[in-house]
């Protein structure tokens, strides 16, 4: 009898990774034309990916893989394009793939025969739950060969088991998880686990894909690109081009709308298909901190503002279709329609009768009806997420509108502040303790400014909102702009901002804090080289609960060795990894120089980077992802407004050089 290991189609010999001027798209494929893309192709990017360090190198490898998709199979393109961002839908369809440790160790368990005891064990001592699946098909025979399969089959597997609900739920998700098992090779079955996981995290962010996705486009266009690719014309183009496909992104976040539209009608088109629609939330505007109110003017430099308060509560992008549809987003554009019935029963009673459809942009805000007062994040934080019956509410919100983007079938993006305001006022009714416009002064006096900033924290905001009115004043979609500036009230402690930081890692607790975590390794996110930077170690801040819960749920992105897109010096050793999961707001005393921390390094010296002085934990940022984390361009700002603080030359200067990268768009 003969014993067939798995799957071995030609695609074993698959190599993404040739240079891109060698690499042909057509012949080193190892597919042909109209079949379905193997999935072992993509996991063999994918494991090249990890292999090869180099952010340049990660896009030309995924854009090998995608330029033979391009040719060969163009309509496996956007189940490619999810799977290597983990996900199976657009972020606001609300369905995710990160399935529980419980389901995914006992699917292991029963297609290795092994002992759900057994699996757990060994999955902790690997350290990663595809390190094991991949060993533990290498060691396994098959008296059948599996048919290979196909990334399409891979995808639909994948949604189908995000989204399965009802009666036994539990059994049929390990079920079609063991068959995935049972057809694939080691290397697929690594990167299978890890995804269904939710930690299929390869180092290439969505802006590294982005440009993969052009450059594969640019190639698939005009073969004779491939020669050129790492030359300076060739980054120029590619930098303009990719540009094109961001900008459709941020308006419209959905590559199933996105990628069929750029390969029928082209790069150059994608704007005439692809814009703001009600009902797709695109990436908001975001503010770039300050460290006072002289710092604001100088940064301003005469044009006219206005100051709003910034309430402290949870951005809300709110909607409304031509069928009278309401939807709330997130910052991060998931659907929290669900979590607010008052707000979707409230918008029929404050849009004026002329509004046939809008996004507005808000805050929403938890509101003591009886005191009229604004109440802490905090209380709002407590709000259920889902299912949210409106007679179960206890936690009332008020919403402040500070935004008007789209209105009557028109985008007001490209229009100024001052219009869209306007436009605001005409369309919209104030309900008292419901719907409020974000309070304002066009201020232009540094003392009327510092006097409004303190009326702000009376009234329990953050500080204020610097916006410009008339000149340079349009919306910038996923930006964090110069033209909205933020004046918290931290500041006059010493530090302009509070930090939002990533844990890497941890140390064990001793003593009282036996059997949690006592200490945590802290990491900013560079954007230019998509790294996790160590920034400091953190001990305070924490209650208890904080450290027993953050413990728990830390525990389960725990990883066996530290990811290749950590820098951090060996000295800091800590007991335990994480894959970046959490953002955490953190406080500190000051920034200083380190030569131990890798924050900001190279940016003001070569081997040194920043750390925090005297860190404590404020609060977990659940509405930031680990890539919204502060990044080292902001930590090497902070510290120079800080500098210049204590050197007391007003760092407009300083400030100006070290955060003119902050002008770029902040996604991407
Ligand atoms: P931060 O999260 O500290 O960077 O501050 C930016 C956030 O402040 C935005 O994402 C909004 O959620 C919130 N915010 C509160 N008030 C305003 C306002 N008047 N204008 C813009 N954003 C505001």
């Amino acid at each position: 009898m003969f014993l067939f290991k798995p799957s071995t189609d030609n695609s074993d010999t698959y190599d993404p990774a040739k240079a891109t001027s060698k690499y042909n798209a057509v012949k080193d494929a190892v597919w042909k034309s109209g079949e379905k893309v193997p999935f072992l192709a993509l996991a063999k990017t994918f494991a090249a990916i990890e292999e090869h360090s180099g952010r340049l190198k990660s896009i030309e490898i995924m854009s090998n893989y995608f330029c033979s998709v391009m040719h060969l199979s163009p309509d496996d393109l956007v189940k490619s394009v999810y799977m290597c961002l983990n996900k199976v839908c657009p972020d606001y369809e609300n369905i995710e793939l990160g399935i529980g440790p419980g389901i995914l160790h006992k699917a292991l368990a029963e297609s290795t025969g092994k002992t759900l005891a057994q699996v757990k064990k060994d999955i902790a001592s690997l350290g990663d739950i595809g390190l094991y699946a991949e060993k533990s098909k290498s060691n396994q025979k098959l008296l059948v060969k599996p048919k290979p399969l196909t990334v399409s089959a891979v995808f639909d597997a994948f949604k189908t088991i995000a989204m399965m609900t009802g009666n036994q739920v539990q059994s049929k998700k390990v079920d079609k998880i063991k068959s995935l098992i049972t057809s694939s090779s080691p290397i697929e079955s690594r990167f299978i686990m890890r995804s269904l996981a939710g930690k299929m995290r390869i180092g290439l962010g969505e802006k590294s894909l982005l440009q993969a996705l052009t450059q594969a486009y640019l190639i698939f266009k005009d073969e004779s690109n491939a020669k050129l690719v790492g030359s300076d014309k060739f980054k120029e183009k590619l930098a303009k081009k990719s540009l094109l496909l961001q900008t459709a992104y941020c308006e419209c976040p959905n590559y199933d709308k996105i990628i069929p539209t750029l390969m029928e009608h082209g790069l150059e088109n994608l704007s005439k298909f692809c814009f703001l629609t009600p009902g797709i939330p695109l990436k908001p505007m975001l503010a770039h901190p300050t460290k006072g109110v002289q710092d604001v003017l100088e940064r301003l430099e005469g044009a006219k503002f206005t100051c709003e308060y910034k309430y402290d509560g949870e951005r809300a992008q709110i909607h409304l279709n031509d069928d009278k549809d309401t939807y709330i987003y997130s910052r991060n554009q998931e659907n929290n329609t669900e979590k607010y019935p008052d707000i979707v029963k409230l918008i029929h009673e404050i849009v004026s009768p002329n509004v046939t459809n809008f996004i507005l942009d808000c805050e929403a805000v938890a509101f003591d009806v009886s005191t009229k007062q604004i109440l802490p994040f905090q209380v709002l934080s407590t709000r259920k997420r889902k299912n949210v019956d409106e007679s179960e509410i206890t936690v009332r919100v008020c919403l402040f509108a500070f935004d008007l983007l789209y209105l009557n079938s028109e985008s007001l993006v490209t229009k100024d502040l001052s219009e869209r305001r306007e436009l605001l006022r005409q369309s919209f009714n104030e309900v008292e303790g419901k719907f409020m416009l974000a309070t304002s002064k066009d201020l232009s006096d540094v003392d009327a400014i510092q006097e409004f900033l303190e009326e702000s924290i009376k009234s329990k905001c953050e500080g204020l909102m610097i916006k410009t009115l008339h000149d340079d004043a349009t919306y910038e979609i996923a930006k964090r702009s110069r033209k909205w500036l933020k004046l918290k009230k931290d500041y006059l402690e010493g530090v302009g901002d509070t930090l939002d930081l990533v844990p890497i890692g941890a140390y064990l607790g001793k003593g009282k804090r036996t059997g949690v975590y006592g200490g945590f390794l802290l990491a900013c996110y560079d954007e230019e080289s998509e790294e996790f930077q160590s920034i400091c170690k953190i001990g305070t801040g924490f209650t208890d609960e904080d450290l027993s819960s953050l413990s728990a749920s830390l525990k389960e992105s725990l990883v066996a060795k530290p990811k290749s897109y950590f820098l951090f010096d060996d000295s800091l050793n800590p007991d335990v990894w994480f894959e970046p999961s959490q953002v955490w707001e953190v406080k500190c005393a000051d920034l200083s120089i380190s030569p131990v921390h890798r924050a900001g390094v190279g940016l003001l010296d070569d081997t040194k980077g920043i750390s925090l002085r005297f860190p404590r934990f404020i609060k977990l940022r659940e509405d930031k992802k680990p890539e919204d984390a502060t990044t080292a361009s902001q930590v090497v700002d902070m510290y120079r407004n800080q500098e210049s603080v204590k050197s007391g030359d007003g760092g407009a200067e300083a400030a100006g050089t070290a955060g003119s990268k902050e002008d770029e768009n902040d996604y991407y």
